[in-house]
């Protein structure tokens, strides 16, 4: 009787021992091969399907990210892994047609040009499958041409999370949660610090940062050689300071009616030559309180925690949060501001 309830309480619906998910992964650069390393931890998510701009790699038994990140680093694809690999011009469109048991990807994919990910997005909605997608994206404007493809994912059975990395992300779903305390929020101020040892692990990233800097825009980064990304980065030391980006941590709380999206702001301090942060990664929400008094909550990352992590952790705690929500049959987009993130073990 004892072992009988015990057994009943452990069995909680969230401990239901479940298959893993199979979870794909979209670009194979410093966030897909951090990501390929996250998985590799997990025992509720099982990496089976990757795809960079050269080729792609399917295996529903399991990819091992060791050796997907050692054929990415001696041929510049993972086209090249070992039984498991394919070359191929459209990577994308081939692995969602013979990987029909993923139930997740992680698009760790560039934004470049900016509608780039709409466009991914669009290719899923034109295969067929059915799924859960989540992003890393930044920009306001990205942000806003997937919740215009909200009606076509419903329709054809797509749980898109959108925004689920850092930031937005993580503390763009700090800030939602903060704003419980208050009952006007006046401002949020996001700022970030990030560290890298070399800018060419996360070349997209670095480039979309550029963009942001005065006198560039998305195309003006994107059509920059990696000399020219180089030179630019002597100019400045190695650092990028970031202010008033535009960033989709406005539309997401706007949307979650948190506040007004010009009550959002983010900015921060890119160092490309050293792993060490050059400022705390943190949010700060003030507001009012009911009794009349203005405060304000601070959510600080620990400094130990590199950028890959504060970004791929969120990203599979949203694909859980997804799954969960896909397996109900809720479809459509959704912010990382209006969903809470599984924790994935
Ligand atoms: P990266 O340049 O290191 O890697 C990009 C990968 O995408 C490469 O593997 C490349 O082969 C692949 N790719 C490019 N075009 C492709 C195509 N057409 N088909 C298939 N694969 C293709 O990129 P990164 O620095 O890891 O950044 C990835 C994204 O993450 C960027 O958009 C960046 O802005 C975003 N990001 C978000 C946050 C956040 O907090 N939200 C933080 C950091 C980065």
């Amino acid at each position: 009787m004892a072992q009988q309830h015990m057994t009943q309480v452990l069995v909680s619906p969230n401990n239901l021992s479940r298959a893993p998910i199979q979870v794909g992964i979209l670009g194979f650069g410093g966030l897909g091969q951090a990501a390929s390393r996250v998985l590799a931890l997990k025992t509720e998510m099982r990496l089976t399907a990757i795809a960079d701009h050269k080729g792609y790699a399917h295996n529903p038994h399991g990819l091992s990210a060791d050796a997907s990140i050692a054929a990415c680093h001696a041929h510049d694809s993972i086209g090249y892994l070992e039984t498991d690999g394919n070359l191929s011009n459209n990577s994308i469109r081939e692995l969602i047609h013979c990987a029909p048991d993923v139930e997740g990807y992680f698009l760790a994919l560039p934004n470049l040009p900016n509608t780039f990910m709409a466009s991914v997005a669009q290719q899923f909605i034109n295969s067929g499958w059915q799924g859960v997608l989540v992003d890393a994206m930044k920009r306001t404007s990205a942000v806003e041409q997937m919740l215009a493809l909200s009606d076509d994912l419903k329709t054809c059975g797509i749980t898109y999370m959108t925004g689920c990395g850092a930031t937005p992300g993580l503390l763009t779903a700090a800030a939602a949660l903060a704003a419980q305390s208050f009952s006007e929020v006046h401002s949020v101020e996001i700022t970030f610090g990030v560290g890298i040892a070399n800018w060419e692990a996360y070349r997209a990233t670095i480039r979309e940062d550029i963009a942001h800097m005065p006198g560039y825009d998305v195309e003006a980064a994107r059509a920059m050689t990696d000399a020219e990304v180089s030179a630019l980065l002597d100019q400045t030391n190695g650092l990028l300071t970031l202010e008033n980006m535009e960033h989709a941590d406005d539309v997401m709380l706007e949307l979650a009616g948190i506040c007004d999206r010009d009550r959002v702001t983010v900015g921060g301090i890119v160092d490309t030559r050293n792993p060490k942060k050059p400022l705390s990664t943190n949010v700060q929400v003030t507001g009012r309180t009911f009794e009349g008094k203005r405060s304000t909550h601070t959510f600080t990352l620990g400094d130990e925690t590199s950028m890959a992590a504060n970004v791929c952790g969120p990203a599979f705690g949203y694909l859980k949060a997804g799954v969960e929500l896909h397996r109900r049959g809720l479809h459509g987009v959704f912010t990382a501001a209006e969903v809470m993130p599984k924790f994935v073990r």
